[in-house]
């Protein structure tokens, strides 16, 4: 009887180990997902930053070029003012002169604006490579033992398997039929402990003689209510 328990909580433990080795086969791989996942914002956002910067630059030296070719117009222009003739022309000298004036005004304000926001981006620029960094490290790691854990689920699979079949073929065949029977119908655990006199997975209370037998061990008996099998645990039962 005893021997039948302990064989009982191996198969469990066994089982249980099984289970958990059956759902890593889904979340292990969602895990892998995850991380690289991660990895390819990080990748994305270093990279988009890195391409703004490109184009604030571009867009920074085309400004400049653009700003120095109106300064060159109004140069032309200030000279043309000596030599004007009639009133006519002096207007439209002067609308054509205050033009560029704007013209250069709004350019220079976009020009800071630009040189601010490559400032800032050079920031996040260093932030982002940082980051990409640790995650290629981080992630890199943990997506390796990954890979090696879905690699083994196989072996230790059939590892587990060979251990579950040696225990069955000691378990008496009742016995094991009820816990099989438990297993696949309820989920979970099919053998549990007695707690504070009642079933450990419904909490039906015992009658006394049930639980005076399940103390004394004299067979491994079944919850009238859920069917699991129960034994007696000195610190829990009682
Ligand atoms: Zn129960």
């Amino acid at each position: 009887m005893q021997q039948d328990l302990n064989n009982l909580l191996k198969l469990q433990e066994i089982d249980y180990f099984l289970g958990e080795l059956e759902r890593s086969k889904e979340y292990l791989p969602d895990m892998m997902e995850n991380l690289k996942r991660e990895l390819a914002e990080s990748q994305l956002k270093f990279e988009t930053a890195m391409s703004d910067l490109e184009d604030s630059k571009l867009k920074q030296k085309n400004l400049e070029l653009e700003v120095k070719t109106k300064e060159a117009d109004l140069q032309k222009y200030q000279q043309q003012m000596m030599s004007i003739k009639t009133n006519k022309e002096y207007d439209a000298l002067v609308a054509e002169i205050d033009m560029i004036k704007q013209s250069v005004s709004s350019m220079e304000t976009d020009l800071i604006e630009t040189i601010d926001s490559i400032a800032t981006l050079e920031t996040n620029i260093e932030e982002y490579k940082e980051k990409l960094s640790q995650t290629k490290d981080n992630n890199g790691k943990q997506l390796a033992i990954l890979q090696e854990k879905i690699d083994t689920i196989g072996d230790k699979v059939s590892a587990k398997n060979g251990e579950r079949n040696s225990v069955t073929t000691e378990i008496s065949r009742q016995i094991f039929s009820v816990y099989d029977r438990v297993r696949k119908g309820k989920g979970g655990s099919a053998v549990v402990p007695v707690k504070s006199r009642a079933c450990g997975a419904c909490f039906k209370a015992l009658t006394p003689k049930k639980a005076q037998e399940i103390r004394k061990a004299v067979k491994i008996l079944t919850c009238d209510n859920c069917g699991r099998l129960l034994y007696w645990d000195a610190d829990l039962s009682a």
